[in-house]
Parts: C-alpha cells; sequence; structure tokens
C-alpha cells in the first residue's frame, strides 16, 4: 500500500520570536550548551522555524513530531517576549503616578544592583588576594 507523505510544515506561527530573535535575518535557535537547535527557514509555506533533527517527511500530521515538540520552547519564548516591557512601553501614555511608581521601583532596583556589585567587587578583591598569597 502506498503511504502519502507530506512535507513537515515546522512552526510557521511564532514570527514574533523570530524577529525578536533576528530581526531582518532568519532566526537560529540555540540550546543552553551552544548547539543549533532549530532554524527559521524560507519553505512553501512561507517562513517556517525547524528543529535541527526535523523528519521532513510526516504522514499523520502536517508537522513532525520532532518540530510539533519543539513549539512548546517557542511557546515559551513568545510568551517571554510579550511580558518583556521593553518593546511595549511608552511614556508617553503614563500617568504621572505610574511615573512616579516607576520612579520609585527603578530607584530600589538601582539599590539592588550596587549593593550586588559592592559583593561583586569584594568576592573579586579577596580572589585577588587569594591568588597573591598562592604566588
Ligand atoms: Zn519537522
Amino acid at each position: 500500500m502506498l503511504k502519502l507523505y507530506k512535507i513537515c510544515k515546522g512552526n510557521n506561527q511564532f514570527t514574533d520570536v523570530c524577529r525578536d530573535t533576528n530581526e531582518y535575518g532568519l532566526a537560529v535557535f540555540f540550546s543552553s550548551d551552544g548547539l543549533v537547535k532549530a532554524r527559521e527557514e524560507e519553505s512553501v509555506y512561507g517562513r517556517t522555524v525547524r528543529t535541527e533533527s526535523c523528519e521532513i517527511l510526516t504522514c499523520t500530521e502536517d508537522c513532525c513530531g520532532v518540530c510539533k515538540l519543539y513549539s512548546s520552547d517557542l511557546v515559551q519564548k513568545s510568551s517571554r517576549i510579550v511580558k518583556s516591557p521593553k518593546s511595549y512601553t511608552n511614556w508617553k501614555y503614563f500617568t504621572s503616578q505610574q511615573l512616579k511608581d516607576k520612579y520609585d521601583q527603578q530607584r530600589v532596583e538601582i539599590k539592588i544592583l550596587k549593593r550586588k556589585i559592592g559583593h561583586l567587587e569584594e568576592r573579586a578583591v579577596l580572589k585577588m588576594e587569594f591568588t597573591w598569597t598562592l604566588i
């Protein structure tokens, strides 16, 4: 019996994630250990994201099992973009109370970061002193 195969269409609904990764070119996605996990490519379905281990042909669904599994990673990445305020913040539309709250919040963040820098500098000095005593 002849089986009908289709070409895996990958994940073509994550334009937001792709443009966040590479604004103008084709996006490449890496695993935590630096290996290429998936790539955005031009296909007959338009731009789509296929995994490096894409099965290319599929007979049951439009998307192969590997690419389908990777879609959950892309969903996660997409939700992180939406949560990120940097791309959607337009200060022009903030009320003065919202601006004050933001200012206070950033002052606290600066204080915390300065404290962190202080700790890191102390640790760096201690490490350098320790290294010098070993020499
Ligand atoms: Zn695939």
